[in-house]
């Protein structure tokens, strides 16, 4: 044994200048990896809220934050709803302040079927006509939770349902404290579309899936009563999940009481991802390829124009 091999008894071992840098060379690898990391997680996971309300009077004055507030939290695109068809310049006019990212539906809400007159249903019909934006026809529905007038309700759903089928267009179904009827009504009546802002049980979330449905959650999924709505959230299948956040209403917890708006989406997903057990990337992309292919936003009205 030579003596420079000799162990150091005693003597505390200094690391070498090389050991130093060696060991700050991992530290800044390491942070520049994990930080590359998160740019590509948020350049990956793309968003789509399937059921907003802009156009309403709450967002006029600071329409330019929000949207710099959904880019960030990766929505890349909106489906626009629509309550009665009065609203479509309004809304059209939103679809050109964010184009390409808005699309939009066009029809008559279950709560203002005393405004449908001979002539709303022509005018639902030419106005869909018009514009490759106009994705879908609704919001329509049955809402028994707020009004009585169930026989006026089912009749202007179904001369909305009859609408959707002529032009071959996904419905978005409103319904509240109705499914028993709703369930009837599109038993009788076979359209594809999504049952928006769900709010049913387990029970009443298989009938529309069998009818091939697909099942959007809100911000109400968030909620800690909402142990029904949870339950639904679970045993949808990953190709039938949509993603809203039907904004102005209903803004998911932590946001909980004050103004919804598009970015909180990121909280619906986020939530749905650990009821479910999947990554958030995953339900990103699962969300977002259901909701481009039942709306069919294949963009290349985008493209062309
Ligand atoms: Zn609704
Ligand atoms: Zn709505």
């Amino acid at each position: 044994m030579l003596p420079s091999e000799q162990p150091d008894q005693g003597k505390q071992t200094l690391p070498t200048d090389h050991q130093i840098m060696g060991y700050w060379l991992w530290v800044v690898g390491y942070w520049l990896l994990n930080k590359q990391q998160t740019t590509n997680n948020k350049q990956q996971m793309q968003l789509i809220d399937t059921h907003v309300h802009l156009n309403f009077e709450v967002f006029q004055q600071d329409l330019g934050s929000l949207e710099n507030r959904w880019r960030e939290a990766g929505v890349v695109h909106l489906v626009h709803s629509c309550v009665h068809p009065n609203e479509f310049e309004s809304i059209r006019h939103l679809a050109d302040r964010f184009y390409p990212t808005l699309s939009f539906a066009v029809g008559l809400h279950p709560l203002d079927v005393d405004k449908w007159t001979d002539s709303t249903k022509e005018q639902i019909l030419a106005l869909a006509k018009i514009d490759p934006r106009v994705v879908a026809i609704g919001e329509m529905g049955l809402d028994f939770y707020k009004a009585d007038n169930h026989l006026l309700q089912k009749e202007v759903l179904l001369a909305q349902l009859e609408i959707a089928r002529l032009l071959d267009k996904p419905v978005i179904i409103h319904c509240r404290s109705a499914a028993a009827l709703m369930r009837e009504v599109l038993t009788e009546f076979p359209v594809r579309g999504v049952m928006h802002c769900w709010g049913g049980t387990p029970e009443e979330t298989k009938w529309f899936l069998d009818l091939g449905f697909y099942i959007s959650f809100s911000g109400i999924v968030t909620f800690k009563n909402a142990r029904n709505i949870q339950a639904s959230a679970k045993m949808v299948p990953s190709d039938r999940l949509l993603i809203e956040t039907d904004c102005p209403f209903l803004a998911p917890v932590p946001k909980r009481g004050f103004r919804n708006e598009p970015a909180y989406v990121l909280h619906v997903a986020q939530h749905l991802s650990r009821l479910r057990s999947v990554p958030l990337t995953t339900l990103a992309a699962q969300t977002t390829a259901n909701a481009r292919s039942l709306f069919q936003l294949n963009f290349s009205y985008y493209e062309n124009n």
